[in-house]
């Protein structure tokens, strides 16, 4: 049975030889049970020396395949580029930095094995060695989509999974330009059973992210997933017109019964009433522009990725 463990890889030069090693050992150690792996290995436009690591790698090993773009995609489009490759019967996701740790995956095979679960993922339950901001943010971000989202996309969760035929499959069929893995995964449902490991730092090179990449990353998981944001439009409006409608009322009872015409003191109050309608209906708008500009983008239909060469046999 064959099993393909697949890696994204953006400027890995220095953590690949590492990762290769730890696949290797994994290779070995799960030998005897007749299984056979492919490593495919997804370079995601690397500016560094990533592309001649992998050529080197694969000229000794016939099991290491890869695929290359043409520029830099982004993870997910590796991601999805990586399974469209895998020809395995069971296929795993992990990052090249050793975050994921390779020896969790022989434990990950058995449980597929027992036909207990579909996917078994991998989970943080620290977040050492992280800034203390960013944790925070991303404790928000997964309180605030858990909330508006029907699915349940769990925090600390990683793209680390190790996944059978028909869960790949069925992620592929989702065919959107736009991925946000966090929610795919949850979304196709299956079951899943989740191992919980420390947080590990990254073996060499750094981290791709930004705080302000993640934050995009997170607005876009919002809208990708849910259109509840829309809905509080809907509703402040809803407030505000029945608010207004109020002191509407209040004033001309005020003038019939009370005869006071006017007030001289309005002014300011006027100002920042104005002021705050209108920045509620800007945001209402930019809301809204968020949902158009992914139907645009979606509609152009455009491919997820663009090889620019690999070494996937298309025959079998
Ligand atoms: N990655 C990628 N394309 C990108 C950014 C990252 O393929 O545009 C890969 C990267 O090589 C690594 C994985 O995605 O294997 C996770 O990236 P990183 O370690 O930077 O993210 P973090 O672990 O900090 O969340
Ligand atoms: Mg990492």
């Amino acid at each position: 049975m064959l099993i393909s463990l697949v890696v994204p890889c953006y400027n890995e030069e220095a953590a690949l030889p590492i990762l290769y090693q730890a696949l290797c050992e994994v290779r070995d150690s799960v030998k005897d049970s007749g299984r056979t792996f492919e490593f495919i290995f997804v370079n995601d436009g690397s500016r560094d020396k990533t592309a001649e690591v992998i050529r080197g790698l694969a000229s000794s090993d016939k099991d290491v395949k890869y695929v290359f773009f043409s520029r830099n995609f982004g993870k997910e489009a590796a991601m999805y580029a990586g399974m469209e490759a895998a020809k395995g019967e069971y296929v795993a996701i992990l990052d090249a930095d050793m975050q994921d740790p390779p020896s969790l995956i022989p434990d990950m095979i058995k449980s597929l094995d027992s036909g207990e679960c579909d996917i078994v993922a991998a989970r943080r339950v620290t977040r050492k060695g992280e800034p203390k901001i960013r944790s925070f943010f991303a404790r928000m971000f997964y309180k605030i989509i858990n909330k508006m989202c029907d699915v349940e996309i769990a925090d600390g969760a990683r793209d680390f999974r190790l996944m059978t035929r028909p869960v790949v499959d069925a992620i592929l069929s989702m065919g959107e330009k736009q991925r946000f893995s966090k929610g795919i995964f949850a979304w196709v449902g299956f079951r899943t059973r989740w191992i919980e490991h420390e947080n590990v730092e990254r073996v060499a090179g750094e981290t791709k992210w930004s705080f302000w990449k993640l934050f995009k990353y997170a607005v876009d998981g919002i809208v990708a997933f849910t259109t509840a944001p829309l809905r509080i439009a809907t509703y402040t409006g809803m407030a505000l017109a029945a608010g207004a409608f109020g002191y509407l009322l209040y004033y001309f009872i005020r003038a019939i019964i009370m005869k006071i015409w006017t007030t001289n003191a309005g002014y300011p109050s006027l100002l920042c009433f104005i002021l705050f309608i209108g920045g509620l209906v800007l945001m209402a708008l930019g809301l809204i522009g968020e949902y158009i500009g992914r139907i645009y983008v979606e509609t152009k239909a455009r491919p997820i990725y663009i090889k620019s060469e690999d070494n996937i046999r298309q025959d079998t």
